[in-house]
């Protein structure tokens, strides 16, 4: 028998508006959508923020096209939550089938998320129209309290206290529980008995930390969101075995979350900060959480002056081999082996040195951790790192 595995994928993990700033790229930039896939090979999307775009651009039809449809959770109406929408390429593709689930607005009433779709595409907000979706669509209206079930998943839906109102979910399968509570304020009584509820046991419970614990009692009381000390004493209550903190406050740079992080490290043993590619697998042995960091988006440059020998091919065809001096390097991060088994997320001061045109040159770098890959090589660990500044 196979253990069951189940696999989520964060695709956008930034609060409130997209961020472009290059101090926000190690977390990420688009705002928040989710993929989970199920051990039964069940799509489930959690929200159609600017991270859908990502997910429609690698697309593959779920379960290898055995299971036709995607289901789609959207928590509420807010931007940052269905912004992706009209750049989701599958749904301009016509065999494609989805299921949508929010629930009913009081501000729009009937179909609620149908008329937003609508709205979003309506002139002269984008130039598409929408009988050029041509995927097929469905929707089904959800309400706090509900539960359903989705191939062996059991889905249920909770409010949460936050503006106009927004769902939480938790999806129990085979493989594990996970808990999506975005976008969510303590505060009311019920409600945070609700969002206590969802949490109860998961295996993976994401909630919203766009502020600082001061900032939530002070200057941002009252905007519908919470902190990282908030999502650890629900965590705690609940018994959740990881907290994801999520919906990174567009005005947080890296060193920031990384900060929140840290302080959230220092009360709850296992915390991680969703960032933009992270992956993380349910079920499997060991239950290791991966990161993955997508690598192709900045870099650092350093002078140096390593001794190098370059072959390649002249303009006249003729190859050649030259050694020489690079002065000027840019990295973006380096897979180190390693004896120690340092954290996911941590911090690494990796010194490199190179001999250079006056003795050994020296190149002082911190590396934030990536991916671990334990026992590539016996009694040592291949450890990716990105470099910060
Ligand atoms: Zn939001
Ligand atoms: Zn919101």
């Amino acid at each position: 028998m196979t253990v069951p595995i189940a696999k989520l994928s964060f695709w956008g993990v930034r609060g409130s508006t997209p961020t472009v700033d290059p101090a926000t790229w190690r977390y990420g930039g688009n705002t928040p959508c989710l993929e989970l896939i199920a051990p039964d090979g069940t799509q489930i999307i959690l929200d159609c923020g600017t991270g859908l775009r990502m997910l429609g651009s690698r697309w593959a039809a779920p379960n290898g096209g055995k299971t036709p449809e995607t289901h789609i959770l959207v928590t509420h109406y807010h931007w940052d939550h269905i912004q992706g929408i009209p750049f989701f390429s599958p749904l301009y593709v016509e065999n494609n089938e989805f299921q949508f689930y929010s629930f009913r607005s009081k501000f729009l009433g009937r179909d609620s998320l149908k008329q937003v779709f609508e709205a979003q595409m309506a002139l002269p907000y984008f130039p598409v129209d929408m009988s050029a979706m041509s995927a097929k669509r469905k929707f089904k209206e959800v309400d706090g309290g509900d539960s359903f079930t989705v191939g062996e998943n059991k889905i249920m839906a909770r409010w949460l206290n936050h503006p106009q109102g927004c769902l939480g979910f938790r999806i129990e399968t085979p493989a594990g529980i996970v808990a999506y509570a975005t976008d969510n304020e303590p505060g009311d009584a019920k409600l945070d008995g609700s969002l206590r509820e969802l949490a109860a046991g998961a295996d993976i419970f994401i909630n919203d930390a766009q502020f600082t614990p001061e900032q939530l009692e002070t200057t941002r009381k009252g905007w519908g969101h919470s902190s990282w000390l908030e999502g650890v004493k629900v965590a705690r209550q609940a018994g959740a075995k990881t907290l994801v903190l999520f919906h990174h406050d567009p005005d947080s740079t890296d060193r920031m979350v990384d900060s929140i992080l840290r302080r959230a490290r220092e009360e709850f043993d296992s915390v991680f900060a969703a960032s933009e590619g992270m992956v993380v697998t349910l079920g499997a042995p060991g239950d290791r959480v991966q990161a993955h960091m997508p690598g192709t988006r900045t870099a650092l440059r350093r002078e140096a002056q390593f001794h190098a020998k370059v072959c390649g091919v002249t303009e006249s065809g003729k190859d050649f081999e030259e050694e020489t001096v690079v002065r000027d390097i840019s990295l973006q991060g380096a897979l180190i082996s390693l004896k120690h088994l340092p954290r996911l997320q941590s911090e690494l001061q990796v010194t490199m040195e190179a001999p250079g045109g006056d003795g050994i040159q020296t190149m002082r770098l911190r590396g934030y951790v990536v991916r671990i890959d334990a026992g590539a090589e016996k009694g040592r660990s291949a450890v990716g790192v990105v470099f910060t500044d």
